[in-house]
C-alpha cells in the first residue's frame, strides 16, 4: 500500500457537463466510479477512451484545497 494519495474528479470542469458531482479517492477508484458516472449520467460509452479522457481531468486532492 504505497500509493494511497487521493485524486479528485470534478465534473464541473468538463465543458459539456452541467452537473456538480465531485468524486474523490485513489486514481483507480475515481476512474471506475467516474466511468460509471459519465456513462450513466452523461451518455458516454464506457471504455479505454473514456477513461483516458477522465484521467486528464484528475487533480491531486492536495492541490484542490
Ligand atoms: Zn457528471
Amino acid at each position: 500500500m504505497t500509493e494511497s494519495k487521493r485524486v479528485v474528479l470534478d465534473c464541473r470542469k468538463h465543458p459539456n457537463s452541467k452537473c456538480s458531482v465531485t468524486i474523490a479517492g485513489t486514481e483507480a477508484e475515481v476512474l471506475e466510479i467516474g466511468e460509471y458516472h459519465a456513462a450513466s449520467k452523461h451518455g458516454y460509452a464506457k471504455g479505454p477512451e473514456l477513461r483516458k479522457e477522465l484521467q486528464s481531468f484528475l487533480k491531486e486532492e492536495s492541490l484542490v484545497r
